[in-house]
C-alpha cells in the first residue's frame, strides 16, 4: 500500500517542476557564482533570478533577500544577528510561548549570554496577548519576534497589529513565516514586517534551503563569517541548485495561492465536520471560528487578505481523548497513513507539546492530539479513508 501523507507541516513533497529546474545546476552548470567566466556567471544569474522570485512571493525587494541553509538558520540569524548588533542599545527580546524550537532555543542560547527574554502568553486558541506585548516593552527592548502562523495548531497571529505596536516604540519586528509562506498571502510592505524567515521544504521545494528577508536599512550581525557571498552576511559558496529550487517553488506558490487556499480549506473543513459528527470525546486545538476563508469574499473576487483567515488552510488538530496520540499514530501508520502528534521536531520527546500546554491543555489532552496537515497531493478519497481509519481505531479502543 502506498502511504497517504497528511504531515505537510513537517515537510512537503518536492514538485517535479522544482526538481527539473534544479537539475542543470547539479549537472552541467557547476561554476562558482563568484567566478568571472561563463558558467560562473550563469550560476550567478540563476541565483539573482531566484532572489527576485522569492522576493515576489512576499512583496519584498530582491536586495532584501538573504539565502540561508534552512528556516532554522534564518531564525537564528534574525534573533542572534539583531541581538549582537544591538547589544549596546539593550538586551531585551520579546517572543511568544508557542514559537518553533528554532526561535525558542536561539533565545535560550541568548539568555545564557546575558540577554533577557519575555515569553508572551497566548489565549486558548493560540493568539498572542497584545496587551501583554505592549506592557512588556521596555527601554532596552531591541526585538520582537512572533511567528506568523503556528506549526501545530495553525493559529495565524495578528501580524499587522504586532508590527504596529513594535514600530510605535521603534522596535524591530521579526516573524517566523515558515508555515505561513506559500499557504496564505504575505505582503511584508503592507504588514510592515522588518525581518521574515521562510524555508524551501515547507513550500514544495527542496530541504536544506531557506531565506531571510531583512528590510533595507536594518543591520544585523553575520553568523557565518568568510567570503563576500550574500553581501558578506552569509559566507560560503552558494547552494546554487537549492536556491534555484526555492525560487521555482516560490513562483509556483504565488501563482497557485488562491487555488491552494481554497482546496486545502475544503479538505480540512470536510475532515473537521466529519470528525465532529462521527467521533465522540474530542477537543479542537487551535482557532475554531474561522476555519477557512470567508467564501463570500472569494465570490466577490476581492483580494485575499490574511485578516480574513485565523487558521492555516490545511491545518486540523484534534485531541482524541479516548486514545493516546502515539498509539493512534502507530495504528494509522499500520494503515498506511502518515500524520503527526504535535510537530515533527518534538516527536520522540516524552514531554507534552509546549504549544498545547500554552493554550491550557492538560497533559493527557495534549498527549492525545493528532495533527493533520493537508497538502496539494491529498484527495477527498484520501480524507475519507483517513476519517474511516480514525473511526475504526477509536471504536476498537472503546470496545
Ligand atoms: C519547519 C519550521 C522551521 C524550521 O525550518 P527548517 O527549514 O526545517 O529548518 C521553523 N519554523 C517553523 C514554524 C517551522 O514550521
Amino acid at each position: 500500500m502506498s502511504s497517504l501523507y497528511f504531515d505537510n507541516s513537517a515537510t512537503t513533497r518536492i514538485k517535479p517542476e522544482v526538481l527539473e529546474a534544479m537539475m542543470p545546476y547539479l549537472k552541467l552548470e557547476y561554476g562558482n557564482p563568484s567566478s568571472m567566466y561563463t558558467i560562473g556567471r550563469s550560476a550567478k544569474r540563476a541565483i539573482e533570478n531566484a532572489r527576485i522570485n522569492v522576493a515576489n512571493l512576499i512583496n519584498a525587494n530582491p536586495n532584501e533577500i538573504y539565502f540561508t541553509s534552512c528556516g532554522s538558520e534564518s531564525d537564528n540569524t534574525a534573533l542572534k544577528g539583531i541581538a549582537y548588533k544591538n547589544r549596546e542599545k539593550g538586551n531585551h527580546i520579546i517572543i511568544s510561548k508557542i514559537e518553533h524550537p528554532a526561535i525558542l532555543n536561539s533565545c535560550k542560547a541568548l539568555e545564557r549570554e546575558g540577554f533577557e527574554i519575555t515569553y508572551l502568553n497566548v489565549d486558548e486558541e493560540g493568539f498572542v496577548d497584545l496587551n501583554q506585548l505592549e506592557t512588556s516593552i521596555k527601554n532596552n527592548t531591541i526585538l520582537i519576534s512572533i511567528m506568523f502562523a503556528n506549526n501545530e495548531i495553525g493559529t495565524i497571529e495578528p501580524i499587522k497589529s504586532i508590527s504596529k505596536i513594535a514600530h510605535n516604540k521603534g522596535i524591530i519586528f521579526h516573524t517566523d513565516a515558515v508555515q505561513a509562506c506559500g499557504n496564505i498571502p504575505i505582503d511584508v510592505k503592507e504588514l510592515e514586517i522588518d525581518m521574515l524567515s521562510l524555508s524551501g521544504h515547507k513550500i514544495y521545494g527542496p530541504k536544506g534551503i531557506g531565506a531571510l528577508y531583512v528590510k533595507n536599512g536594518i543591520e544585523f550581525e553575520s553568523l557565518i563569517n568568510g567570503g563576500h557571498q550574500e553581501k558578506g552576511k552569509r559566507a560560503g559558496t552558494e547552494n546554487v541548485a537549492e536556491i534555484v529550487g526555492l525560487g521555482k517553488a516560490s513562483v509556483i506558490a504565488k501563482q497557485g495561492l488562491n487555488t491552494h487556499i481554497r482546496y486545502l480549506s475544503m479538505l480540512r473543513d470536510y475532515y473537521v465536520s466529519e470528525i465532529e459528527r462521527r467521533i465522540p470525546n474530542i477537543v479542537i486545538n487551535g482557532p475554531r471560528n474561522k476555519w477557512g476563508l470567508d467564501n463570500s469574499l472569494i465570490a466577490k473576487n476581492k483580494t485575499l487578505n490574511q485578516n480574513y483567515l485565523q487558521r492555516l488552510p490545511g491545518n486540523a488538530n484534534f485531541s482524541f481523548l479516548d486514545i493516546e496520540g502515539n498509539t493512534l499514530l502507530l495504528k494509522l501508520d499500520q494503515m498506511g497513513i502518515s500524520a503527526s502528534s504535535a510537530s515533527a521536531c518534538s516527536s520522540g520527546n516524552p514531554e507534552p507539546s509546549h504549544v498545547l500546554t500554552a493554550i491550557g491543555r492538560e497533559e493527557a489532552t495534549a498527549k492525545s492530539a493528532l495533527r493533520i496537515t493537508f497538502g496539494e497531493d491529498n484527495t477527498i478519497d484520501d480524507v475519507n479513508y483517513l476519517i474511516n481509519c480514525i473511526e475504526k481505531i477509536i471504536l476498537e479502543t472503546n470496545k
